[in-house]
């Protein structure tokens, strides 16, 4: 299975690291092309901003609403953000693949950053998650699933075949997340 970052800016690297070790090919996602040679999109996090401006230069935005209609799309932290029907703190744009509102830097700022302990249902365990900037986020429809929550908020949501995480995992050793992305 090929397995595509969206490579316009962010942390792509550590997800290709991933996907190497979970013995899938990896992509880096540039053009509508690119698109066009993968099964499955993962979003990385960043800056959602400078990724939407890119997005809207690099014309990816219709290609991947369109991408993520019927195939799986996991939007990390900024990608959460690029994914969500709507997006406060500021307001942006955003392809509104998934039924989930994105406040924006929810946790603090980039000194505020913090790992925590977090336990995914779906994995049946707690995973090491990284909280940089990340947004709060929360279903605006009962399609949006809340697989695992911190502090009393949802950290990672599924909508079908979309996923969002609030947190980076790929920084760490543990491809529990990854693993479970490639399973949709
Ligand atoms: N706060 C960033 C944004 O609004 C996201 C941070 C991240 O992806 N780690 O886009």
């Amino acid at each position: 299975m090929t397995i595509g970052i969206l490579s316009l800016q962010g942390a792509v690297s550590p997800h290709i690291r991933h996907i190497a070790s979970l013995s899938q090919q990896a992509l880096r996602i540039r053009t509508e092309d690119d698109l066009r040679k993968i099964e499955r999109l993962i979003i990385p996090g960043g800056e959602s901003t400078t990724m939407l401006r890119l997005l809207k230069s690099h014309r990816l935005i219709e290609p991947i609403i369109e991408f993520g209609k019927s195939r799986p799309v996991w939007g990390v932290c900024a990608g959460a953000i690029l994914l969500a029907k709507k997006v406060f703190n500021p307001t942006q744009d955003s392809l509104g693949l998934c039924d989930i509102f994105a406040r924006r830097n929810f946790y603090g700022n980039q000194t505020d950053s913090f790992t925590a302990s977090v336990r995914i249902e779906a994995l049946s365990r707690e995973m090491e998650c990284d909280f940089i900037r990340a947004p709060d986020i929360e279903p605006c429809q009962d399609s949006a699933e809340v697989l695992a929550e911190y502090a009393g908020r949802p950290v990672l949501i599924r909508d079908k075949n979309i996923l969002v995480s609030s947190f980076h995992t790929e920084l760490r050793d543990d491809p529990g997340l990854h693993e479970f992305f490639l399973g949709f």
